[in-house]
């Protein structure tokens, strides 16, 4: 029997331990072993299950058999993703609302009648300009839209659509909601970036049936460690984005930083996702700066810029 600081040593791994489960993972990059003392069979990368005997306690101490030792050093060799690394494989881009859906709506008396301003056609705008500039930058992936025209949208057809798009092992998509604000306090200005409150689980993202464990306990552990690392993705993409609003829009109006919610539309979706809210409609100051189509360009570009920005970080080899 082996004690854990020679597997360690031998896998060039480190431990990540729940003390309240007694699950251990073993990470080497992105590859990952979840073992349990006493349970026979363990899991590469939160799927792949093995079945090791000989992970048990002595004396208090983990030890681990020879089987043991032999199985995490192959799934440890086995050379991940060579070269290109983590990649991010498709973009969403979900202009919100639409249709019978307007969202919110702005109206303001001005010397020449009322100005009125919808939210479902400020996102489909901003939308358009975004996807031409991803686009133009990324040919080799899938950028796609939730709606493309004035088109009505349930937010469970917005999250499947996104969930469907096809990318390969390994990769991620990036999902992107662009919406408009508005408050009872006409004073109320600037954008926001909203990511996935941690507190909220994402159920689902690992199944018994994908785990191939029938501990609920397990599967409840793994859904909590892959939404932990779904949810620094979206905050890294929330800040970039918030960065690149600034840059493009921060002289105009106010910066309201990033918040965390669960919106449904972004909780259902398994991916690094985020919510911009990109100004205030009920603002007259702001309803007429989202009325210029120049204005929404600067919108379009800072998401742009925080969006390419996050990839370029999330693929850059460690
Ligand atoms: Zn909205």
């Amino acid at each position: 029997m082996y004690a854990l600081d020679h597997v360690i040593r031998e896998t060039g791994t480190r431990l990540q331990w729940d003390p309240y489960r007694e699950i251990g993972t073993l990470w080497n990059g992105e590859t990952s072993v979840s073992f349990r003392p006493g349970n026979s069979v363990v899991l590469e990368d939160f799927t792949t299950k093995h079945r090791v005997p000989g992970i048990t306690r002595q004396n208090g101490a983990l030890v681990f058999s020879a089987t043991a030792l032999e199985t995490f050093k192959g799934i440890f060799a086995v050379p991940e993703r060579p070269a290109d690394g983590r990649r991010v494989g498709a973009i969403f881009i979900d202009p919100g609302h639409g249709g019978k859906d307007p969202g919110t709506i702005g109206r303001h008396a001005r010397e020449n009648g009322m100005f009125e301003i919808r939210e479902k056609n400020i996102v489909l705008k901003i939308s358009h300009r975004l996807v031409d500039l991803l686009k133009r930058q990324y040919g080799d992936r899938e950028i796609v839209m939730s709606r493309t025209d004035d088109t009505y949208l349930t937010l469970e057809e917005r999250t499947e659509a996104a969930n469907n798009v096809p990318i390969r092992d390994g990769e991620v998509i990036v999902f992107v909601s662009v919406h408009a604000n508005a408050s009872l306090n006409s004073r109320a200005s600037g954008f926001e970036v909203w990511y996935l409150s941690p507190e909220v689980p994402r159920d689902g993202l690992v199944t018994r049936t994908s785990a191939g464990f029938n501990d609920p306990d397990l599967v409840s552990l793994l859904n909590t460690i892959r939404d932990e690392e779904l949810t620094i993705e979206s905050i890294l993409l929330a800040q970039s984005v918030l960065n690149g609003l600034e840059a493009t829009i921060g002289g105009f109006t106010d910066n309201r930083g990033i918040k965390k919610e669960s919106w449904y539309v972004v909780r259902e979706a398994k991916m690094p996702s985020i919510l911009v809210e990109v100004g205030f409609v009920t603002n007259e100051a702001e309803a007429l700066l989202l009325g210029d189509a120049e204005y929404l360009n600067k919108v379009a570009h800072g998401i742009y810029t925080g969006v390419k920005n996050f990839i370029e970080d999330f693929e850059r080899q460690e």
